[in-house]
């Protein structure tokens, strides 16, 4: 229960979906957790409901407001032990109707954003010798899908990314993965399902089913389920792994 009493942990996008079930996983094993975001009322709810003690308002693409964010939190509570790296975010769109600015906004919100906490933490947990970093990528991360291009190709680059740092933070007490979930239901997998169904007249039953027959274990993910995940890969046990990807997608991948 208590394995990481003492650790200060950052989720990002911790004020629902994935984030939040990460955020409340971490505060269950003692962490004492913050959580940034753009919107302050689900990030003051999740502290309310306590899954998290504090929270920053930051924009993950804006690399300034994220180092600020961080740098005053771990001014009043600690410096950070534990990044997740988890705010992110699906544009959908043929590949010949993409735009260079669509691709761009994909690489800032699901690359740069990992980037970004990580070059914010990273020097602090080096010199002291221990750290977790935990990219959330995707199935998107390791394999290709359609209408999504822009989005896979950020989530592979995260993938390649945490492969790379992670041999560079090796030596240094620091381990770096991703976490790669299947269609996990949240509010991005709702509005996917809205989304497709409006466009197509199915019903969400039908455009759900659409989305689970791929999956081995036909259904969604559960955003704790993608948690536990994350919570081993932070624990002490797991400071021997590094620069690998975790897959929670029921055996689709
Ligand atoms: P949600 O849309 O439910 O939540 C996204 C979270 O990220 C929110 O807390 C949101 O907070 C935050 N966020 C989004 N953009 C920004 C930004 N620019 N700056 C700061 N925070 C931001 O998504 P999920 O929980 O489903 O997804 C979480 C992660 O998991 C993402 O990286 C996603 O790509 C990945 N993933 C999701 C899957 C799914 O099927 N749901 C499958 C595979 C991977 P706010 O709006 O307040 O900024």
């Amino acid at each position: 229960m208590a394995a990481l009493k003492g650790r200060h942990a950052l989720v990002t996008g911790g004020g629902r979906g994935i984030g939040r079930a990460i955020a409340a996983a971490l505060a269950n094993a003692g962490a004492s957790v913050t959580i940034a975001g753009r919107k302050q009322q689900p990030l003051a709810d999740a502290v309310g409901q306590g899954h998290a003690a504090s929270y920053f308002i930051a924009d993950v693409t804006d690399a300034r407001a994220l180092g600020d964010g961080i740098e005053r939190a771990a001014a009043e509570r600690g410096p950070f032990d534990i990044l997740i790296a988890n705010a992110g975010g699906a544009e959908s769109a043929p590949f010949a109707k993409t735009t260079p600015e669509h691709f761009q906004r994909m690489f800032d919100l699901n690359l740069m954003s990992v980037v970004h906490g990580a070059h914010a933490v990273l020097g602090e947990m080096s010199k002291r010798g221990y750290g977790r970093i935990v990219a959330i990528a995707s199935t998107a991360g390791l394999n290709g899908y359609a209408y999504v291009s822009a989005y896979c190709a950020a989530k592979h680059a995260v993938v390649g990314l945490v492969r790379a740092l992670a041999i560079e933070t090796a030596a240094s007490g620091v381990t770096v993965n991703a976490v790669c979930p299947g269609y996990t239901d949240t509010d991005l997998m709702r509005a996917s399902i809205d989304g497709i169904a409006k466009k197509t007249g199915r019903t969400r039953e039908q455009t759900l089913a659409e989305f689970t027959k791929g999956s081995p274990v036909g259904r969604l993910i559960r955003p704790e389920e993608v948690a536990a995940a994350v919570l081993y890969l932070c624990s002490p046990d797991a400071a021997a792994v590094t620069g690998t990807t975790l897959t929670i997608a029921g055996g689709e991948i």
